[in-house]
Order: structure tokens, then C-alpha cells, then sequence
């Protein structure tokens, strides 16, 4: 049987990262550039004014001080957005807004609060007294100070994330090339299932497995089309499956253990072709992988195809380690791993399987170290522990028993802040 990290080599071995599209820089987010982004213009275009104050030669201002304040001319006012046609003049200054071009004549900016604008009631109209010294380029953002013209700002390969949106944004960008959010078909199988909102027949559950997959594909930018529900029947099952031709990856949850109807993997390995199945893991052992025939823009190619384990603890679990990497080398991008930190175990943890264990766990960082205790029953279909849990402790499969206080690798779903720690 394979161990996790074969699996998952034998998986990213077969999948490619996909083609670059243009896409609304709005709708970029979490996607990776496909382009370097070059600026064809200064940012900021031109030297303007960092505070709102006046805009005055700095040896007009020589030796200023609040107790000898020099006197100057006020001759015009000038806004963020619109360029002041005076020149400042020996003994004159123009009134200045933060982000407006600082007018020529000057060089420096003196900040209202270092003038007498706001507390000299016998000011003269017209007048302003300067009541500190300026100095060369006080006050003053130079043009090209955040990007100069025909530099790459942003290079081929970067995740956009929001302060990329805004540097494109600040260059003037409305598009970018990035590489396309991979869609993703996620069916679920049983003759158990039922859809949500339906009524419960005895005997039946609910299908959760297609809302938590899509919902783990769209957490990590893909986007998922879900097929429902298939019954354990060939039929159904080949003809549901044609629907995920035009996608670029089919996930399906159950029907790929051992059982009677267990009928997905028969069909992957007849229709398709089998890469593996089972891996060396708890849960998760009854993962197959494989290739079937797909056909997207007119172009027949092959889709991976992901048999989840039916188990709704079971197929999370398997996505965060087996499909999620694979859906981020699709996207283009290269840091693939989901964080993992040392974590001091708070109670000992048996292990009887053989297989490596990824048990839920409440992950906490107390004094500087992290500490995790297991979510209760770990039964692989208790999804309520899934909720319950920040990160997933990694048993070694060589060992039976990891003691309290022992350090173990904890694989973190979710940092502190978004997790429902239920105290
Ligand atoms: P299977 O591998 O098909 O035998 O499924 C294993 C277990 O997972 C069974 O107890 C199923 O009832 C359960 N299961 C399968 N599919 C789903 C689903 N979509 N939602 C919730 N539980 C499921
Ligand atoms: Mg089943």
C-alpha cells in the first residue's frame, strides 16, 4: 500500500498547471500572474505634497521659529487632482492639499500645524506665517518614489492576493493574465442519500459530502460544479460521470471500498485508467486515483479523477492531503503545503492501524508553544469533530503510541482567529 507521500507524488506526477486567461483584476484574487506586470508610468506621476500645508521655498524659511515667525504671500490654493498654473515666488507660498503637485517655484511643504493658518487670529488676510524651518524636499512624495516607468512590479508567477489587486490597480491595469481557477465536478454516490431539504426516509441521510468538497474547492479558488447524487447503479453512475467531461478534475465521495456496491473504482479502472488505490492512511485509506477521458473546448484530453472515501470525516481529510495540493499545482502555484507546526500532544494517543494517523485536534499556542489535544471520538464519520477541529495531528505510521508531552507534527486547517474553538 502506497504511504501519503507516494500517493501524492503519483497524483501531482499527473497533473498540469493550467492554461492563463484575462481576467478582471476584481475577479483575480487567490489566482496566480501569468504575465510580468510592467508600469508604463511613474507612481505617483508627479511630485506632490505629503501633508496638507503650504508649498514655500525653503530659504524663505530660514530660521523660522514660533517666535519669529517670517511672513508670506499667499497667492493660490491648490487641490488633490489639479495643478496650481502660479509659480512660488521669493516671499510668496501657495496653499497645498496632501496629494496635490507640488506647484513649481517650491521645494518643500510646511505642514498647517507649523503655521500660524489655524491659531493667529490677527493673521493678515492673505498672509501666512511660517512658524518652523523647512527643508529640502520636506514633506514632498517624489514622482516615481512607489514605481518608476518601465520597471516589472509585480513578476510571472506571483499569488494575487489584495495588495497586488491594488498595485495593478495603481498602474492602471483592468485586467491581468493569470492562470484560469480550475473547475472542479464533485458527485457524490449511495443509494443512502438523500439531497438537503428534502424530507428523511428511515434508512436514509443526508448527502454532506458534495457540500463539504465544494465548499473545500472553493476555499482554495477553484470553482465546483456539483452533480448530485448518483445511485449505486452503473447506469447512473457512467452517465452522471459524463457530466464532469468538460471539467478539470472529478471528485466523487463513496463507492470505493470494499463493499458490494462499491462500484466507482470498477468503473475508473474499466472506463478510465487506474493510478492506485488505497493509501497507507487513517481515514483515508480507500482513495482511488485515475484518469478518465474528457473532452473540454472540442480537444479530448484526460481529467484526474479522485474517488473520495465515502466517510464524511474521511473524504475532508483525504481532499486537505491528496486534492488540495493537486488544485494548487493546477492554479500554478508552487507553495503547495498547508502549514505544519510542532505541537506538544495534551493526552496520549493509541495507534493500532498500522497506517498513519491524522487525527482532529484542537491546536493552541500558549508561552510560545503549541499545544493540541484530540476533538473526542475520532470515528471516521463524525463530522461534528471536523468542526470542531483547527488542524490534524500526524500519528507515524511506525508508531503505536505517542505519549502526553510528546512533540507530534500538527497540520493546520485553520489558524486560530477562524475556528470555532467550542470551550
Ligand atoms: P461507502 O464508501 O460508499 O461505503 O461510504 C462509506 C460511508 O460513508 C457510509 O457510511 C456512507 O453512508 C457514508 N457516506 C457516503 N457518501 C456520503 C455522503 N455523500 N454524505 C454523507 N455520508 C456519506
Ligand atoms: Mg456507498
Amino acid at each position: 500500500m502506497l504511504s501519503v507521500e507516494e500517493a501524492l507524488q503519483k497524483i501531482l506526477n499527473e497533473v498540469d498547471t493550467l492554461e492563463a486567461e484575462s481576467v478582471p483584476i476584481t475577479e483575480s484574487l487567490g489566482q496566480v500572474l501569468a504575465e510580468d506586470i510592467r508600469s508604463e508610468i511613474n507612481v505617483p506621476p508627479l511630485d506632490n505634497s505629503a501633508m496638507d500645508g503650504y508649498a514655500v521655498r525653503w530659504e524663505d524659511t530660514r530660521g523660522a521659529s514660533v517666535a519669529s515667525p517670517r511672513q508670506l504671500r499667499v497667492i493660490d490654493t491648490v487641490m488633490a487632482g489639479s495643478i496650481s498654473g502660479r509659480e512660488v515666488l521669493p516671499g510668496t507660498a501657495i496653499r497645498i492639499m496632501t496629494g496635490a503637485p507640488v506647484p513649481r517655484g517650491a521645494d518643500s511643504v510646511v505642514q498647517f500645524e507649523n503655521t500660524d493658518e489655524s491659531g493667529n487670529k490677527n493673521r493678515a488676510a492673505g498672509q501666512v506665517g511660517i512658524l518652523s524651518e523647512a527643508g529640502p524636499g520636506l514633506n514632498i512624495r517624489r514622482a516615481g518614489e512607489d514605481v518608476a516607468r518601465g520597471t516589472v512590479v509585480l513578476r510571472k508567477g506571483t499569488v494575487i492576493r489584495p495588495a497586488e489587486v491594488g498595485v495593478c490597480a495603481s498602474l492602471g491595469y483592468r485586467q491581468v493574465k493569470a492562470i484560469r481557477r480550475p473547475l472542479v465536478a464533485v458527485l457524490s454516490t449511495g443509494d443512502e442519500l438523500v439531497e438537503v431539504g428534502e424530507p428523511l426516509p428511515a434508512g436514509k441521510i443526508y448527502d454532506s459530502n458534495a457540500y463539504s468538497i465544494a465548499s473545500l474547492v472553493k476555499r482554495y479558488g477553484c470553482v465546483p460544479r456539483i452533480l448530485g447524487i448518483s445511485r449505486d447503479d452503473e447506469a447512473e453512475l457512467v452517465s452522471k460521470l459524463k457530466q464532469a467531461r468538460d471539467t478539470d478534475m472529478l471528485l466523487t465521495t463513496g463507492g470505493v471500498s470494499m463493499g458490494d456496491y462499491d462500484m466507482v473504482k470498477d468503473i475508473l479502472a474499466r472506463d478510465g485508467q487506474m493510478v492506485f488505490w488505497q493509501v497507507r492512511v487513517k481515514p483515508g485509506k480507500p482513495l482511488a486515483f485515475g484518469k478518465i477521458k474528457g473532452n473540454r473546448n472540442g480537444r479530448s484530453r484526460t481529467i484526474p479523477h479522485l474517488g473520495l472515501p465515502g466517510n464524511a470525516v474521511s473524504c475532508m481529510v483525504s481532499f486537505e492531503l491528496f486534492v488540495r495540493p493537486a488544485l494548487l499545482k493546477m492554479m500554478g502555484k508552487t507553495n503547495i503545503a498547508k502549514p505544519v507546526v510542532e505541537a506538544i500532544m495534551e493526552e496520549g494517543v493509541k495507534n493500532n492501524a498500522g497506517r498513519r494517523l491524522y487525527d482532529r485536534a484542537i491546536v493552541e499556542k500558549r508561552n510560545g508553544h503549541y499545544y493540541a489535544r484530540l476533538t473526542g471520538p475520532q470515528g471516521s464519520g463524525i463530522l461534528t469533530s471536523m468542526s470542531q477541529a483547527n488542524g490534524l495531528v500526524l500519528i507515524p505510521e511506525e508508531r503505536k503510541e505517542i505519549k502526553k508531552g510528546e512533540t507530534v507534527q500538527a497540520l493546520m486547517l485553520d489558524w486560530n482567529e477562524e475556528v470555532n474553538l467550542q470551550r
